[in-house]
């Protein structure tokens, strides 16, 4: 059998840590099993790269963050094959280079798209546990790249494809996925299975418990996942095909403080605004999530949107450099978003005005409202974020079975 396990930073915060993931990955070995493990920066270690990037430049190169952020993933591998080693276990770590995962070229968000795997075969043969670095890539100017925050969960999911794995284990601080975030929401239960459409929804709409493009990618590849914690042996989250979400409406609930939205005030009314302004972002990599268009009015109308907070001031500043058909642009990043998710929405009426109900009885207002068939999204104040997400599971009695 051949395991993909992941481990994501607090799983590998320190010394003590670090021996513990090498204990569990040991025993899997020592079951005669082929042991692949895709490691994530230690801590916060991402985090203080990027305050030191910023210390020396507020705008550093994309390129060049990249070459600073592999270094995080390298040196978890690195020091992991150290401590299997001194546990007696033949182990080795490999790079995105050393592997060749070859990713598109855009730094900072760039996609997988094909992975070598001769030589982590090669290194399963002469039986040791391979590391690989998670969240990095190499593209076709030989340079690193990296698969955007959080991005370790979709090296692990890559890899598991590539290799054929038999299981493709996500190891965290938590216990699983829950119906909300357990840090936010106190009342959040453990969800034993959850379908890939579910988690994707979950994933994209801010539960940060999975990379968004690892499910996608579980999904096109049918990888069943796993998701439980480094910490204790409770059985964690299986994330499969047509799960059978114990019958609920509403499997989970997200919030989303990384969001902005930018209104466009007093557009010109006439055909091709909207093609103009988004073809316009979509050029400069800014991935739009809502839209609201208002009624027009004397000859003008306001087009709002929302985006991340890192992408609004550019959006801003584009939109202010290419056009000149309106009054002007205002960029609110103190909105969040905040979403109910569940396969069992498409077919039951109501599930919207329920959550919009718990957001009145909360007193909590709402700016903008967009659906699909497995999900409601409003845009709320950002202060709210974790009274709406409260009121919202409470509302529709998640934390009970
Ligand atoms: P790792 O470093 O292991 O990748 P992350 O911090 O990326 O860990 O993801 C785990 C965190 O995701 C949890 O600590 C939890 O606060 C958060 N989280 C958000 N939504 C959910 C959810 N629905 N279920 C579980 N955890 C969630
Ligand atoms: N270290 C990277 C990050 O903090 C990747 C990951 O943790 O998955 O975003
Ligand atoms: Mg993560």
């Amino acid at each position: 059998m051949l395991v993909v396990k992941k481990f994501g930073g607090t799983s590998v915060a320190d010394k003590e840590r670090i021996f513990n993931v090498a204990r569990r990955c040991i025993e899997e070995y020592q079951k005669g099993n082929d042991v692949v493990v895709v490691l994530s920066a230690m801590g916060k270690y991402t985090d203080e790269l990027i305050t030191m990037a910023k210390d020396i430049n507020e705008l550093p190169p994309k390129r060049e963050m990249d070459m600073l952020f592999t270094i995080g993933e390298q040196m978890s591998v690195a020091l992991m094959a150290m401590a299997m080693n001194k546990l007696g276990v033949p182990a080795i770590s490999l790079n995105a280079f050393q592997v060749a995962m070859h990713s598109t070229s855009v730094y900072g968000n760039a996609r997988l798209k094909r992975i070598d795997t001769e030589r982590i075969r090669h290194e399963l043969e002469q039986r040791k546990i391979v590391i690989v670095t998670g969240f990095q890539g190499i593209n076709k100017y030989d340079d690193y790249t990296t698969l955007g925050r959080g991005g370790s969960d979709t090296t692990a999911v890559a890899l598991a494809a590539a290799l054929h794995a038999d299981a493709c284990e996500i190891y965290t601080d938590v216990d699983g996925v829950y119906t909300a975030d357990p840090r936010k929401v106190k009342t959040a239960r453990k969800l034993d299975a959850v379908t890939y459409d579910e988690m994707l929804e979950l994933a994209t709409l801010g539960a940060g418990v999975l990379h968004n493009r690892s499910v996608e990618l579980a999904k096109k590849y049918g990888v069943q996942l796993v998701v439980r914690s480094s910490l204790n042996t409770s059985e964690g989250t299986i994330v499969k095909e047509g799960a059978k979400m114990e019958k609920m409406l509403v499997s989970g609930v997200a919030g989303d403080i990384d969001t902005a939205r930018v209104a466009v005030v007093g557009l010109k009314d006439e055909p091709g605004v909207a093609f103009k302004l988004f073809n316009a972002l979509a050029k400069h990599n800014i991935n739009v999530d809502m839209i609201l268009q208002s009624i027009g009015r004397k000859g003008t109308k306001d087009i709002s949107f929302t985006t991340s907070d890192e992408n609004a001031d550019e959006a801003a500043k584009i939109i202010n450099e290419n056009f000149n058909n309106f009054e002007s642009v205002e960029v609110d990043k103190k909105v969040a978003k905040v979403s109910i998710v569940g396969a069992g929405m498409q077919t039951n009426a109501g599930v919207a005005a329920k959550m919009f109900e718990a957001l009145y009885d909360a007193n909590i207002n709402i700016r903008m409202i967009s659906t699909s068939e497995i999900r409601v999204t409003v845009l709320i104040d950002e202060a709210n974020t974790e009274r709406a997400m409260n009121a919202i599971h409470d509302k529709f009695d998640l934390g009970n079975k």
